[in-house]
Protein backbone atom coordinates (compact mmCIF):
# COMPACT_ATOMS: atom_id res chain seq x y z
CA UNK A 1 0.00 0.00 0.00
CA UNK A 2 1.69 3.45 -0.80
CA UNK A 3 1.20 6.39 1.12
CA UNK A 4 0.78 9.76 -0.60
CA UNK A 5 3.60 11.68 -0.91
CA UNK A 6 4.33 14.56 1.59
CA UNK A 7 2.37 12.51 4.98
CA UNK A 8 5.16 13.41 7.45
CA UNK A 9 4.96 17.01 6.74
CA UNK A 10 1.18 17.45 6.68
CA UNK A 11 1.45 14.92 9.87
CA UNK A 12 3.38 17.59 11.51
CA UNK A 13 0.85 20.56 10.40
CA UNK A 14 -1.92 18.95 11.47
CA UNK A 15 -0.22 17.79 14.62
CA UNK A 16 0.76 21.56 15.88
CA UNK A 17 -2.59 22.79 14.17
CA UNK A 18 -4.90 20.62 16.29
CA UNK A 19 -6.35 22.11 19.74
CA UNK A 20 -7.44 20.50 22.95
CA UNK A 21 -10.60 21.38 24.35
CA UNK A 22 -10.72 23.99 27.20
CA UNK A 23 -13.06 21.79 29.20
CA UNK A 24 -14.40 18.19 28.97
CA UNK A 25 -17.06 17.45 31.37
CA UNK A 26 -17.41 15.07 34.30
CA UNK A 27 -19.16 12.06 32.41
CA UNK A 28 -21.62 9.51 34.05
CA UNK A 29 -21.27 6.36 34.31
CA UNK A 30 -23.94 4.00 32.68
CA UNK A 31 -23.85 0.16 33.88
CA UNK A 32 -23.87 -1.92 30.65
CA UNK A 33 -26.54 -4.75 30.48
CA UNK A 34 -25.48 -8.45 29.94
CA UNK A 35 -25.28 -7.65 25.90
CA UNK A 36 -23.18 -8.47 23.33
CA UNK A 37 -22.58 -4.70 22.33
CA UNK A 38 -23.76 -1.92 24.69
CA UNK A 39 -26.99 -0.82 24.54
CA UNK A 40 -30.00 1.36 25.75
CA UNK A 41 -29.80 5.11 25.26
CA UNK A 42 -26.74 5.85 25.02
CA UNK A 43 -24.41 8.23 27.36
CA UNK A 44 -25.41 11.61 26.08
CA UNK A 45 -28.38 13.73 24.77
CA UNK A 46 -27.56 14.26 21.00
CA UNK A 47 -24.60 17.10 20.58
CA UNK A 48 -23.26 17.25 24.22
CA UNK A 49 -20.48 15.81 23.90
CA UNK A 50 -17.81 18.35 24.00
CA UNK A 51 -15.72 19.06 21.25
CA UNK A 52 -12.35 20.55 20.26
CA UNK A 53 -11.72 22.60 17.39
CA UNK A 54 -11.03 20.49 14.35
CA UNK A 55 -7.60 21.88 12.20
CA UNK A 56 -8.62 25.02 9.73
CA UNK A 57 -7.37 23.07 6.73
CA UNK A 58 -5.83 24.59 3.37
CA UNK A 59 -7.18 24.01 0.09
CA UNK A 60 -3.77 21.88 -0.22
CA UNK A 61 -4.40 19.81 2.90
CA UNK A 62 -7.71 19.05 2.10
CA UNK A 63 -6.93 18.03 -0.93
CA UNK A 64 -4.62 15.71 0.86
CA UNK A 65 -6.69 14.00 3.28
CA UNK A 66 -9.76 13.53 0.37
CA UNK A 67 -6.91 11.16 -1.23
CA UNK A 68 -5.69 9.90 1.82
CA UNK A 69 -9.21 8.37 2.73
CA UNK A 70 -9.51 7.16 -0.99
CA UNK A 71 -5.92 5.70 -0.83
CA UNK A 72 -6.86 3.72 1.76
CA UNK A 73 -9.51 2.10 0.73
CA UNK A 74 -12.23 0.90 4.07
CA UNK A 75 -10.26 3.10 6.18
CA UNK A 76 -13.88 4.00 7.46
CA UNK A 77 -16.91 1.93 6.92
CA UNK A 78 -20.20 1.62 8.39
CA UNK A 79 -20.51 -0.72 11.10
CA UNK A 80 -23.57 -1.87 10.24
CA UNK A 81 -23.15 -3.31 6.99
CA UNK A 82 -19.21 -2.74 6.18
CA UNK A 83 -19.79 -0.43 3.55
CA UNK A 84 -17.25 2.49 2.87
CA UNK A 85 -18.13 5.88 4.44
CA UNK A 86 -16.09 9.18 3.96
CA UNK A 87 -15.74 11.63 7.18
CA UNK A 88 -14.67 15.80 6.97
CA UNK A 89 -11.24 16.05 6.14
CA UNK A 90 -10.30 17.31 9.24
CA UNK A 91 -11.73 15.21 11.08
CA UNK A 92 -8.87 12.60 9.38
CA UNK A 93 -6.53 15.07 9.85
CA UNK A 94 -7.48 15.09 13.70
CA UNK A 95 -7.25 11.39 13.67
CA UNK A 96 -3.73 11.23 12.02
CA UNK A 97 -2.09 14.00 14.27
CA UNK A 98 -2.73 12.42 17.33
CA UNK A 99 0.23 10.30 15.54
CA UNK A 100 -0.75 7.75 18.30
CA UNK A 101 1.08 4.39 19.37
CA UNK A 102 0.37 1.40 19.22
CA UNK A 103 -1.91 0.44 22.30
CA UNK A 104 0.95 -2.02 23.79
CA UNK A 105 4.38 -0.71 24.02
CA UNK A 106 6.78 -2.44 21.80
CA UNK A 107 4.41 -4.54 19.99
CA UNK A 108 6.06 -6.09 17.27
CA UNK A 109 5.26 -4.84 13.88
CA UNK A 110 5.95 -8.16 12.13
CA UNK A 111 2.83 -9.60 14.30
CA UNK A 112 0.39 -6.61 13.35
CA UNK A 113 -1.89 -8.24 11.35
CA UNK A 114 -5.30 -6.86 9.26
CA UNK A 115 -8.00 -8.04 10.31
CA UNK A 116 -11.16 -5.43 10.39
CA UNK A 117 -12.81 -7.16 7.67
CA UNK A 118 -12.48 -10.94 9.42
CA UNK A 119 -15.93 -12.47 9.78
CA UNK A 120 -17.20 -12.81 12.90
CA UNK A 121 -20.48 -14.11 12.87
CA UNK A 122 -23.20 -14.49 9.94
CA UNK A 123 -23.65 -10.32 10.18
CA UNK A 124 -20.84 -9.11 11.74
CA UNK A 125 -17.35 -8.16 10.70
CA UNK A 126 -14.37 -7.88 13.26
CA UNK A 127 -14.25 -4.35 13.14
CA UNK A 128 -11.21 -3.97 14.87
CA UNK A 129 -7.27 -5.56 15.38
CA UNK A 130 -6.27 -7.94 18.04
CA UNK A 131 -3.08 -7.40 19.75
CA UNK A 132 -1.80 -10.83 21.33
CA UNK A 133 0.39 -10.12 24.53
CA UNK A 134 0.60 -12.30 27.67
CA UNK A 135 -1.78 -11.62 30.44
CA UNK A 136 -0.96 -8.62 32.57
CA UNK A 137 1.02 -6.70 29.89
CA UNK A 138 -0.09 -2.80 30.04
CA UNK A 139 -2.60 -1.08 27.77
CA UNK A 140 -1.81 2.62 27.07
CA UNK A 141 -4.08 5.18 26.21
CA UNK A 142 -3.28 5.99 22.23
CA UNK A 143 -4.34 9.53 22.73
CA UNK A 144 -5.53 12.28 25.23
CA UNK A 145 -8.75 12.60 26.18
CA UNK A 146 -11.57 10.85 28.49
CA UNK A 147 -12.66 7.70 29.96
CA UNK A 148 -15.96 7.40 28.80
CA UNK A 149 -17.41 4.40 29.92
CA UNK A 150 -16.14 0.91 32.01
CA UNK A 151 -18.25 -1.59 30.70
CA UNK A 152 -18.35 -5.62 31.45
CA UNK A 153 -19.36 -7.51 27.94
CA UNK A 154 -20.45 -10.98 27.47
CA UNK A 155 -18.22 -10.98 24.32
CA UNK A 156 -15.94 -8.15 25.27
CA UNK A 157 -15.53 -8.90 28.80
CA UNK A 158 -13.95 -6.00 30.73
CA UNK A 159 -13.75 -3.14 28.19
CA UNK A 160 -12.67 0.77 28.33
CA UNK A 161 -14.39 3.31 26.06
CA UNK A 162 -12.31 5.92 25.64
CA UNK A 163 -12.88 9.39 23.87
CA UNK A 164 -10.43 11.33 21.95
CA UNK A 165 -9.92 15.19 22.69
CA UNK A 166 -11.66 16.15 19.57
CA UNK A 167 -14.96 14.68 20.29
CA UNK A 168 -15.04 12.85 17.22
CA UNK A 169 -13.72 8.93 18.11
CA UNK A 170 -13.84 6.76 20.73
CA UNK A 171 -11.25 3.95 21.20
CA UNK A 172 -12.78 0.91 22.37
CA UNK A 173 -10.36 -1.77 24.61
CA UNK A 174 -11.74 -4.73 25.55
CA UNK A 175 -11.09 -8.26 27.24
CA UNK A 176 -9.13 -6.33 29.56
CA UNK A 177 -8.03 -8.60 32.86
CA UNK A 178 -7.91 -5.59 34.72
CA UNK A 179 -8.37 -1.57 34.91
CA UNK A 180 -5.48 0.23 36.29
CA UNK A 181 -5.95 1.11 39.72
CA UNK A 182 -8.15 4.02 40.54
CA UNK A 183 -9.57 4.07 37.34
CA UNK A 184 -12.95 5.59 36.08
CA UNK A 185 -15.44 7.22 34.06
CA UNK A 186 -15.04 10.84 33.59
CA UNK A 187 -10.87 10.81 34.09
CA UNK A 188 -8.89 12.53 32.01
CA UNK A 189 -6.14 10.52 30.35
CA UNK A 190 -2.87 10.98 28.58
CA UNK A 191 -1.42 9.64 25.52
CA UNK A 192 0.46 6.51 26.74
CA UNK A 193 -1.13 6.38 30.01
CA UNK A 194 -1.69 3.30 31.52
CA UNK A 195 -5.07 2.34 31.59
CA UNK A 196 -5.37 -1.37 32.19
CA UNK A 197 -4.00 -5.16 31.38
CA UNK A 198 -4.41 -7.83 28.68
CA UNK A 199 -6.67 -10.11 29.55
CA UNK A 200 -8.71 -12.79 28.62
CA UNK A 201 -11.99 -11.90 30.04
CA UNK A 202 -14.98 -11.73 27.32
CA UNK A 203 -15.11 -14.82 24.54
CA UNK A 204 -11.29 -14.66 23.61
CA UNK A 205 -8.91 -17.06 22.16
CA UNK A 206 -6.45 -16.31 24.59
CA UNK A 207 -4.49 -13.46 25.86
CA UNK A 208 -5.27 -10.47 23.64
CA UNK A 209 -6.30 -6.56 23.44
CA UNK A 210 -9.05 -6.40 21.22
CA UNK A 211 -9.00 -2.54 19.71
CA UNK A 212 -11.00 -0.39 17.90
CA UNK A 213 -11.92 3.24 16.62
CA UNK A 214 -15.47 3.93 16.43
CA UNK A 215 -16.52 7.75 14.95
CA UNK A 216 -20.00 9.33 15.65
CA UNK A 217 -20.02 12.20 18.11
CA UNK A 218 -23.48 12.73 17.06
CA UNK A 219 -25.00 9.96 17.60
CA UNK A 220 -25.94 8.95 21.15
CA UNK A 221 -24.58 5.52 20.60
CA UNK A 222 -21.02 6.44 19.29
CA UNK A 223 -20.36 2.29 18.94
CA UNK A 224 -23.67 2.47 16.41
CA UNK A 225 -22.13 4.60 13.41
CA UNK A 226 -19.05 4.53 11.67
CA UNK A 227 -15.56 2.62 12.29
CA UNK A 228 -11.80 2.91 11.61
CA UNK A 229 -10.02 0.20 10.59
CA UNK A 230 -6.96 1.10 13.27
CA UNK A 231 -4.78 -1.47 11.67
CA UNK A 232 -4.25 1.39 8.75
CA UNK A 233 -4.08 4.03 11.36
CA UNK A 234 -1.22 2.50 12.74
CA UNK A 235 0.45 1.31 9.04
CA UNK A 236 0.37 4.66 7.93
CA UNK A 237 1.62 6.00 11.21
CA UNK A 238 4.66 3.75 11.81
CA UNK A 239 5.29 3.02 8.58
CA UNK A 240 5.81 -0.09 6.81
CA UNK A 241 6.93 -3.01 8.50
ZN1 LIG B 1 -10.89 -8.83 18.31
Amino acid sequence: MALPPGLPAILAQARSQAQAPDELEDLPLEEDPDGDEPTGDGLYPRGSVATAMLPALSAEQKSFWKELGRTFKGLVVRKKDSKPASIPEAELAALFATGFPLPIEDFPKAKLRDTFEASRGRHRNHHAIDLGAPKGTPILAVSDGTIERLGRDRRGGITIYHRDATGRFVYFYAHLKRYAPGLKVGDRVKRGQQIGEVGTTGRTFGAHLHFAIFRDADSPNPWKGLVVNPYLVFSALIGPK
